[in-house]
């Protein structure tokens, strides 16, 4: 009997696909092709399954002279649109799969806002609340010697992520130059501006979501200052998010973050509840234990009626258990992947306007764009220049999306999708496949 040949685009290896995260991208990927019907079942199954990926040890010797061996990853999606881009987490339960699938994400985020690069993620499976400064350090500047083979200012850039952030790239950046002989400020973007980061990129994923929403506001015929707005997250999206709201009169009522949640239906005094995070040594703390917001089970702060849902922590949290029970009028993702297909399914049913995690978090990869061109051409540009090419871009691709959904009757997700995996598809269509 005759054998058959499966693609691996048809059924991936198990060495990602064991990960819910990166089945939920598979899962996206093969139900928007089916709006695309133009392209070949090869094409997309050439998406599916990610260009290069390099899992990597990490031994670091840690304060108390032991050594302990984390486990690395970075996954480079494709290559077709240019060099690859997409920020390094380090997080406790972080998988290849779960890294393949954010990968993927970028790819599709960079196709919306038209950037030329392709996607790409890193990961350590490290609890960073665990480590000290020195340890991190370590970790960082190992982890970027064992991928330094496939990195790149032409081939892949890192960014932060969750539990990475300035000091992580400074950190990279350094490492990566000592090797190569010479400063390289373009390896890693969101570095710290004293080393050729750019103004604004640190706040760049809150402010793009930020627009984005008061897009849908305008849309519904809702004033900002009318709004009410609950947060899971107090990080870097989510505290820039949070304080953009704010400034345009919207009520933060409720916040969560990894240790619980807190909740004040007049509205948190977030300066306070900052200062409070920050700690007097300026040691970052839970908003756990502030005076001024009761505390919460975690599990309601999802559930809390508010006018902008924003979850801007982690994937899959909205799911087939809550989201019936959401009390939004717009969900707004900024972190990415929060929503499972399940619960999507639900949520069409209703009358949430949803903003979608590759377009409502694409701030950051954008103004990582401005950055790496900064560098490349050695020539800063000042922050009302970064303000506003953002606020273009991120408006520009919006309306596309929101066009292309009312176009053709599709949710904001599906049009989302389809317009970024559209050009990646187009583009290697149009390349061709080698030899
Ligand atoms: P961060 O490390 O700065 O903050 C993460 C936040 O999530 C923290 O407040 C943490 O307490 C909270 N958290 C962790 N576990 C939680 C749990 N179980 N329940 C509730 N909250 C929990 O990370 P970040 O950079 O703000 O990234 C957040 C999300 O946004 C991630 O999905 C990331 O991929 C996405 N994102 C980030 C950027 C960026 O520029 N940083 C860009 C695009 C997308």
């Amino acid at each position: 009997m005759a054998s058959q040949v499966v693609s691996a685009g048809q059924q991936p290896p198990s060495l990602f696909s064991e990960s819910a995260t990166y089945r939920m991208a598979c899962e996206q990927l093969r139900s928007v092709a089916k709006v695309m019907p133009e392209y070949d079942v090869g094409l997309i199954d050439r998406l599916m399954v990610p260009k290069r990926s390099l899992i990597v040890s990490v031994p670091v010797r840690m304060d108390d002279n032991s050594t302990h061996v984390f486990v690395g990853y970075r996954v480079q999606h494709s290559l077709t649109s240019g060099a690859s881009k997409g920020g390094l987490r380090y997080a406790r339960n972080v998988d290849i799969g779960e890294v393949a699938a954010l990968a993927m994400w970028m790819s599709w985020k960079c196709g919306i806002m038209g950037l030329p690069f392709s996607g790409a993620k890193g990961g350590v499976t490290v609890d960073t609340a665990a480590l000290s400064l020195g340890e991190k350090e370590r970790l960082t500047r190992r982890f970027t010697e064992e991928v330094l083979s496939i990195i790149g200012p032409r081939i892949d850039v890192m960014a932060p992520d969750m539990g990475t952030d300035e000091q992580t790239m400074a950190w990279i950046y350094d490492t990566y130059s000592m090797k190569v002989g010479y400063a390289c400020p373009e390896i890693v973007t969101g570095k710290p501006v004293e080393l050729g980061g750019c103004v604004g990129r640190r706040e760049a994923t809150g402010r793009g979501l930020v627009y984005c929403i008061m897009n849908a506001l305008d849309e519904l015929n809702i004033r900002a200052d009318s709004a009410t707005a609950v947060i899971q997250g107090f990080g870097n999206v989510a505290s820039v998010t949070a304080d953009e709201l704010v400034k345009l009169g919207t009520k933060i009522v409720a916040i969560g973050d990894r240790y619980g949640a807190i909740r004040n239906m007049d509205g948190i005094d977030l300066p306070a509840l900052t200062n409070y995070v920050n700690g007097p040594e300026n040691v970052r703390r839970t908003i756990v234990g502030f005076k001024e917001a009761e505390a919460i089970p975690s599990e309601e702060l999802l559930i809390t009626p508010c006018t902008v849902l924003i979850p801007a922590a982690l994937e899959r949290v909205i799911t087939e258990d809550n989201a019936s029970k959401l009390k939004c009028r717009i969900l707004a993702e900024g972190a990415n992947g929060p929503t499972t297909p399940e619960a999507d399914t639900i949520l069409q049913a209703s009358d949430i306007y949803i903003i979608p995690d590759i377009i409502g978090n694409a701030g950051g990869v954008t103004v990582s764009y401005f950055e790496w061109v900064q560098d490349l051409q050695q020539f800063m540009w000042d922050e009302e220049m970064v303000n506003a090419k953002l606020k273009k871009l991120m408006l520009g691709a919006f309306t596309k999306v929101r066009n292309k959904a009312k176009e053709r009757g599709l949710t904001n997700r599906t049009a989302a999708l389809s317009l970024g995996i559209e050009k990646i598809a187009k583009e290697m269509d149009k390349r061709g496949l080698f030899p």
